[in-house]
């Protein structure tokens, strides 16, 4: 495990200016002025959250048009909270960056979400090679839920008869994940030729919503679980079953509760966490990357 210390992350980034210069970095890499074509390096302005041409005085700000353009956060706490978000299983609760950050509730929250917006925004190519696929469904039953959040589901267009939403998985034996939340009346089919490339061998279950995929696939293996049979040579869906789980204990441990809307954002936030698992170094960088 490529492991980045605590100790490791206070020497990169100590203060305001350390951060300020990482996004300036990772924004403009092989920078030439805009304005006067120059290649000489951009200065830090003094007092300004700026750099500036060293030739003609054109300035750039790092963090306009970001997500910490608008904060009055500052950017060692937006490090340090994304920091915490690398270094656990299942996430950091807002709960928990209110108490280390020692800001308010509602800020922790917004910041807590923010960073997972940038988690949930990497984008994969449609997954080739063996590729496992299930379908799985989270949430609580109406009858448990109270009055306000049975109104707000009402309101969320999602039409199963209980507020378990229905999600699709798609993991590929090099490590790379997808999911797609099941509304708008997709079939299972559809789903599949969305997140998977025609030469994959696919593996799913007996689900009937699969049939007719080994038509249009490489091939397609299927586990029939009513007859007990979990595996079949290398043939089996252990991995995306392990995700379904790795994806209900974030949601029931960290959240408590997640509304249908959230579900493909905390998916692909648990999916991004599952490819990135053993590269914590490299999932900090990224996550920045994210912001740019
Ligand atoms: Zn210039």
């Amino acid at each position: 495990m490529n492991k980045y210390t605590i100790d490791q992350f206070r020497k990169d980034y100590p203060n305001n200016d350390a951060c300020l210069d990482k996004l300036f970095k990772l924004r403009y890499t092989n920078l030439v002025c805009p304005k006067c074509d120059n290649d000489k390096p951009f200065t830090r302005v003094k007092d300004r959250m700026s750099y500036q041409c060293p030739c003609c005085g054109f300035q750039l700000y790092p963090m306009q048009g970001t997500i910490f353009q608008k904060s009055t956060t500052p950017l060692t706490h937006w490090f340090y909270a994304i920091y915490l978000q690398t270094t656990t299983r299942n996430g950091v609760a807002a709960k928990e960056l209110e108490r280390q950050l020692s800001v308010s509730y509602p800020t922790a929250l917004r910041m807590a979400h923010q960073i997972k917006r940038l988690m949930a925004n990497e984008k994969i190519d449609k997954l080739t090679g063996v590729v496992e696929i299930d379908e799985s469904y989270v949430g609580m039953k109406i009858a448990n839920m109270t009055k306000k959040k049975r109104a707000e589901y009402a309101q969320s267009g999602f039409t199963k008869a209980d507020n378990k939403t229905g999600i699709m998985g798609f993991v590929s034996r090099d490590g790379k994940i997808k999911t797609e939340v099941m509304h708008g009346g997709k079939s299972f089919k559809e789903r599949v030729r969305n997140n998977v490339s025609k030469d994959a061998i696919i593996v799913t279950d007996s689900h009937g919503g699969y049939e007719g995929l080994s038509i249009e696939y490489f091939k397609h293996e299927v586990i029939n679980h009513f007859a007990n049979e979990y595996k079949r040579g290398e043939w089996h869906t252990n991995t995306v079953e392990g995700f379904w789980s790795q994806l209900k204990r974030t949601i029931k441990g960290t959240h408590i509760h997640v509304s249908a809307k959230y579900l493909q954002l905390y998916s692909d936030e648990v999916g991004f966490r599952y490819m990135n698992r053993d590269k914590q170094e490299i999932m900090f960088e990224t996550i920045l990357s994210h912001v740019v």
